[in-house]
């Protein structure tokens, strides 16, 4: 099993009991700055208005002081791309999306959010741009309104269920027996991990980033609700740039740009037919997974 590395996985870990408590009160992001791993440089700036367009310039970073869990990665994402990273587990794939996300920062090169370079934005605005779809997605003890509200604290109810519209959940919420009152108990039982990924897609569209990082999810679920998923992914991520942790060949094949990654480094980027036609790693990981049938 792949495990989501921390700070994001710690945070995953730690929703249900944190926002059991505190429910509705504060965004995400604010609990985790509660152990900021990276402090704000002094003056740093907000963002304004964001179009999406990211880039590294020969980044690198590691854990520790010795040795690189990325070494030198460059690529350009342009607003509304999706960008789908693959490879295999230990790549550093989640350390990528981390650095995004400003979880840590590169100890060599840039990383640049339409031009600016993010050590120089603070983080909170940054990721007010920005929403995750993890495979643990995470809910709090409260109801489904609540919980999609998490998006955006100042969503009206209408807000809420057109969301949910758009992320397929409206018609499996209106199926239950309060509908969007139904409360949700912390650890998630009652409603079916395919359904907590429908909330996590409504959530995302109500909070409506510029930008998107999605795990995809590994576990099987059943193929109605998966195909829902699908559909209202590709809705939340039209028009947003989206980084996805990608695990299926049909998702790894609509992605304007696949980077794939061994051994902390990116070794190859571009389209589907590009890798395959360069005959390299991709190409070798394609048919593999196609004699495991799991396309
Ligand atoms: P992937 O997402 O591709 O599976 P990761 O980015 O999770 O890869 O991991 C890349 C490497 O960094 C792995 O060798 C992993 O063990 C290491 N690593 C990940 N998170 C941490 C951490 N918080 N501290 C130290 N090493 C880490």
């Amino acid at each position: 099993a792949r495990q989501f590395t921390r700070p994001l996985n710690d945070l995953a870990n730690q929703w249900n009991t944190i926002l059991s408590a505190i429910a509705g009160a504060e965004r995400v992001f604010e609990i985790m700055d509660e152990d900021p791993e990276v402090i704000d440089e002094a003056g740093a700036k907000k963002l304004g208005h964001v179009e999406g367009a990211v880039k590294f310039e020969h980044v690198s970073f590691g854990y520790e002081e010795k040795g690189a869990t990325l070494q030198d990665i460059s690529f350009e994402a342009k607003p509304g791309e999706m960008i789908a990273l693959v490879g295999p587990t230990g790549a550093g794939k989640t350390t990528l999306i981390q650095l995004i996300s400003r979880f840590y920062s590169p100890d060599q090169g840039t990383i640049t959010v339409d031009g600016q370079d993010v050590t120089t934005i603070q983080r909170k605005s940054l990721r007010s741009h920005m929403a995750f779809v993890l495979q643990d997605s995470f809910l709090f003890e409260g109801t489904i309104r609540e919980n999609i509200r998490y998006g955006r604290l100042d969503a009206s109810d209408e807000e809420v269920e057109e969301a949910a519209k758009m992320a397929n959940a409206h018609s499996f919420i209106t199926r239950l027996k309060n509908g969007y009152d139904q409360v949700l108990h912390a650890d998630g039982s009652g409603i079916s991990q395919g359904q907590k990924q429908l909330l996590a897609i409504a959530r995302a569209m109500l909070a409506n980033p510029a930008m998107l990082v999605l795990d995809e999810a590994t576990s099987s679920i059943d193929t109605v609700t998966e195909i829902k998923i699908q559909e209202g992914l590709q809705r939340l991520m039209q028009g947003r740039t989206s980084f996805v942790i990608a695990h299926r060949l049909n998702t790894i094949r609509q992605a304007d740009k696949i980077l794939v990654m061994q051994h902390g480094r990116l070794i190859e980027q571009g389209s589907h037919e590009e890798l395959l036609g360069a005959n390299g790693f991709y190409s070798e990981l394609y048919h593999a997974q196609l004699k495991k049938n799991v396309v």
